[in-house]
């Protein structure tokens, strides 16, 4: 193990102003001397920004170049509160950006999710580019590293699967040397390329998860995530008043949450580092002095309820159509168009003729999987769901939860409650 390498993600809501970038700065003083890796995401919403541009150019709708433009315009307005003019940031942004320009004059890509992936790609290069040369010039000796040199995918675009072997012997090849106590690496988050080099995503929220395949591969001694939280809390502080933060949290019951929906960090950050027992810390950029969450191989007893929302589910009833049972060669065909269309199976459950699945609706992807199967399955579809997962669960917390709300499908096993929620239709007099 490499006992004094660190890593630390900051993501969009730490870079989103010049101030925050000057904080996250403040942030690194205090590492001056020591190795490590900084992985950054797009500063602010920027990935949201650059979908649209995706969107604006896969329609031919002509709002792409203005887009684009208030991109750019909002991009350098953020240099130059950084940078003087002549500063060569500049020079290297415009090469990031003309990426995109590229892209906008060819006819749009038969494959929506590669044009994505090169379009996206280029706000974590952007923020990388800006970063970098920020703490260079604030006396943080800092090397840029592309992060499409060493992570390699598959080439599923916008969801890339990491091939760990060619990822771990590039990390070994041009990371490793890299290490120093005298410079910070630093580098993107979310993005990968194929074998024949076009850039690919992991997924939205990716970032995280790319620090732990940057922890994974150089053995860290620890991994830190600074977010706009405390730490872990109960929930989420956007749609709940009453949490409070988690001092310690075990792999164990992180993987659970977030793969349910507890937005803090990336479902896949965890496996990586808990191969290799590399500690998770969860802090605050606001707050950089408090303790956060330390996430370990730790068993930890006692927890309270822990509520993780995922919304726009989608729930499909899939039945036979000649009333036969759904019979384990019915589900064996349709987990393998499952898995061929990526969906995330969050619940399910089967009756004699009808197999019921709760889904991310995601992108098209619905759509798409009710298609491949309506030749032998009649598909019906609920849409505009919210699954609750709650894990140690009170009955009163539940009834809480509940109030208002329709159920359309629960589960309770062992400590945990899962709930697909629908909102009550509001009755119209006549
Ligand atoms: P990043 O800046 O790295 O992209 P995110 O916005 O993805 O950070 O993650 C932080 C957000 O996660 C918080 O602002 C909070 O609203 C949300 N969140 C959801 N569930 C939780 C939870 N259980 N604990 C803390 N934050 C949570
Ligand atoms: N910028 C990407 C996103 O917004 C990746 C990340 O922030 O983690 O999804
Ligand atoms: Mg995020």
């Amino acid at each position: 193990m490499n006992q004094d390498l660190q890593v630390f993600k900051f993501g969009g809501a730490s870079l989103d102003s010049v101030e925050s970038i000057q904080n996250v700065g403040q942030i690194l003083q205090d590492m001056k001397g020591q190795a490590l890796v900084i992985v950054v995401s797009a500063m602010g919403k920027t990935t949201n920004e650059l979908e649209k541009i995706v969107q604006a150019h896969a329609e031919q709708n002509g709002e792409a170049p203005a887009l684009f433009d208030a991109f750019k315009r909002k991009t350098f307005e953020t240099c130059l509160g950084l940078f003087d003019e002549s500063h060569e940031v500049f020079v290297s942004l415009n090469d990031a950006l003309v990426e995109i320009d590229w892209v906008l004059e060819e006819e749009p890509h038969e494959n929506y999710d590669y044009t994505y992936d090169q379009i996206v790609s280029v706000g974590e290069m952007v923020s990388s580019i800006i970063v970098h040369a920020y703490l260079n010039q604030q006396g943080l000796p800092t090397q840029w590293l592309d992060a499409r040199d060493v992570i390699l995918t598959d080439n599923v675009y916008r969801a890339g699967w990491v091939q760990w072997k060619e990822t771990q012997e590039n990390a070994n090849r041009i990371v490793k040397p890299m290490i120093s106590t005298e410079a910070f690496v630093l580098t993107q988050g979310f993005i990968g390329t194929t074998s024949e080099n076009f850039t690919t995503t992991l997924g939205r929220e990716g970032s995280d998860y790319t620090a732990a395949i940057f922890s994974y591969c150089l053995d860290a001694k620890s991994m830190t995530i600074w977010k706009d939280v405390p730490g872990v809390l109960t929930g989420d502080p956007r749609l709940f008043d009453n949490v409070s933060k988690l001092d310690l949290l075990s792999y164990k019951e992180a993987i659970e949450m977030t793969y349910y929906g507890a937005k803090v960090i990336h479902p896949k950050t965890i496996k990586p580092l808990q191969n290799k027992h590399i500690p998770l810390l969860v802090k605050s950029f606001i707050d950089p002095q408090g303790s956060g969450t330390y996430i370990s191989d730790e068993v930890v007893d006692n927890y309270p309820p822990l509520v993780a929302v995922e919304k726009a589910q989608a729930l499909l009833h899939i039945s036979t159509r000649d009333f036969s049972f759904v019979a384990e060669h019915h589900m064996s065909h349709l987990f393998k168009v499952i898995a061929e269309h990526r969906l995330q199976v969050n619940m399910m459950q089967n009756t004699a003729i009808c197999f019921s699945i709760c889904v991310n609706d995601k992108d098209n992807k619905v759509a798409d999987f009710s298609q491949a199967i309506e030749g032998q399955f009649k598909v019906i579809i609920d849409r505009g769901l919210e699954l609750i997962t709650v894990r140690h669960y009170q009955e009163k917390i539940l009834e809480e939860l509940r109030a208002e709300k329709i159920v359309l499908l629960e589960e309770r096993i062992r400590q945990t409650v899962q709930m697909v929620l629908k909102d009550v239709p509001v009755m119209k007099r006549k």
